[in-house]
């Protein structure tokens, strides 16, 4: 790999994809709502010489750029949606709406989908020079929050003949590989019998009260589940706001998560079964709905020694001091607790070198794949089936959570680009590599099918459902 050249062309375009970042942070649509976001990456995908394939997998916002021909055909994952509630000004340092109720970019997907854009024209231009073969493909995946965008297309056969999947996510660390929980989430709807709660509430058959009391066997399942598991839950429908009214109608949303998509399972059956003993408390029905899941992600040890080598390659990324100046303000609204937390797994991994995670107000350390099963993510789905490769790179102060207005507030700053460029030139560099020895992917193809050691990756979704939000269309 002629490695100047490769970062001569990421450089050169860098402020555009900078600014279409920007404009993404802006318009900050929520899941399968991102027209704006997803036609700005179209736009100049197009202009840079791509095929545009729109509304794959039947989903308006999903999109597919191609550009090259023949093996391996190398993809790059990209997201564009926004958080619900979580409008912020940029660059302010306490709570501050910028448009009061609406979505923000609290899990900086702005920045995800925009430095994917930015590896495939980079690999697109390097190829030209080059004279390389090969297929590049970006794919536009909507809706990673909370509905697993990436699932559906899956379902659609979205990634058919894709051999590498290469993605990454901003974050308060560089690590080189990212580990996700299995996820389903699942919607009981309790329907019993309205009555006037002081006048007649021997006919009353409360909803509520069985979404109440779900919620505390639940509560009280959580002892008897393994410890790395997760359940919580959003009361969605309450049956209404009138105490004189016996509530008819209740919905509880669970988010039910394990290490495992097949561990996963069997936890939402033993949910299933607390659900059907409150509607037998209280004499009323349940509807269960799975109404999206997520699988784990499954790390490549052939794509992370890439990955890894590529992240440590390029790591002087070029901080000033108004960018030390700038990340101090947020690293000291951060969490005590967490600064601990990211200290110790730095720690595990680096020794002695951990120490000077501590004193940043942005790490630069690149650590090692740590493992870490955290929140849920659609790559999970994706990794299950093709071999991927899913890396976060520092975009935050250090300590910054993610879906935090801290987080929002800092996406549109000079730290948060830089882990942009950085994150695209890690991709960049690895798809060529592997552009370049083919040998690598058929490795990869072996690990991945090593590690699923015969089983077949099944998505919880049910066969023929619909994002809800296209069902209500
Ligand atoms: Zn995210």
């Amino acid at each position: 790999m002629n490695k100047e050249l490769l970062s001569s062309l990421i450089e050169e375009k860098k402020d555009i994809f900078a600014e279409i970042s920007d404009k993404i942070w802006e318009f900050a649509e929520p899941a399968f709502q991102e027209k704006k976001s997803s036609r700005l990456q179209m736009e100049k995908l197009r202009e840079e010489g791509f095929e545009i394939t729109e509304g794959i997998a039947g989903i308006p916002t999903a999109f597919k750029a191609s550009c090259g021909s023949g093996k391996p055909v190398i993809a790059f994952l990209g997201e564009y949606d926004a958080l619900p509630m979580l409008s912020q000004k940029a660059d302010a340092t306490k709570k501050e709406e910028e448009t009061a109720g609406s979505c923000g970019h609290g899990c900086g997907h702005q920045l995800l989908g925009t430095g994917s854009v930015q590896a495939a024209v980079a690999v697109k231009d390097y190829i030209e020079k080059a004279g390389l073969g090969g297929t590049v493909l970006y794919f536009g995946c909507p809706a990673e929050e909370g509905e697993a965008g990436k699932a559906f297309m899956l379902k659609g056969h979205a990634f058919d003949g894709c051999d590498i999947c290469l993605t990454w996510h901003p974050y308060t660390m560089h690590v080189c590989s990212m580990s996700s929980l299995a996820n389903a989430r699942v919607k009981y709807t309790f329907k019993g019998i309205s009555a006037h709660a002081a006048t007649s509430p021997h006919l009353g058959r409360s909803a509520l009260d069985a979404v109440e009391l779900m919620n505390v066997g639940c509560n009280y399942l959580r002892e008897h589940i393994p410890t790395d598991c997760r359940l919580h839950y959003a009361i969605t429908n309450t049956g209404g706001d009138a105490p004189n009214v016996v509530q008819a109608k209740a919905e509880v949303l669970y988010a039910i998560r394990a290490p495992r998509n097949t561990d996963t399972v069997s936890l939402v059956e033993r949910v299933n079964k607390v659900a059907r003993g409150a509607a037998m408390m209280t004499e009323t029905d349940v509807d269960i709905e799975i109404c999206s899941a997520y699988a784990d992600l499954i790390p490549n040890k052939t794509l992370n020694e890439l990955v890894l080598k590529n992240m440590n390659e390029f790591s002087n990324i070029p901080y000033t001091g108004e960018d030390m100046d700038y990340a101090k303000k947020y690293r000291e609204l951060a969490d005590a607790d967490e600064i601990r937390r990211i200290k110790g797994t730095a720690q595990k991994f680096l020794g002695e070198k951990a120490e000077a995670v501590l004193g940043q107000p942005v790490s630069k350390l690149i650590l090692p794949p740590v493992g870490l099963k955290q929140g849920s993510n659609d790559v999970g789905d994706v990794s299950q089936c093709i071999p991927t490769a899913c890396f976060s790179s520092a975009c935050f102060a250090l300590g910054t959570a993610l879906h935090t207005w801290q987080a929002v507030a800092q996406g549109k700053s000079s730290i948060a680009h830089k882990g942009m460029f950085f994150a695209a030139q890690v991709l960049a560099a690895t798809a060529v590599n592997l552009l370049e020895n083919p040998d690598i992917v058929e490795k990869a193809k072996a690990d991945l099918a090593e590690t699923m050691d015969g089983r077949r990756y099944e998505s919880m979704i049910p066969a023929g459902q619909k994002p809800a939000i296209l069902k209500e269309q």
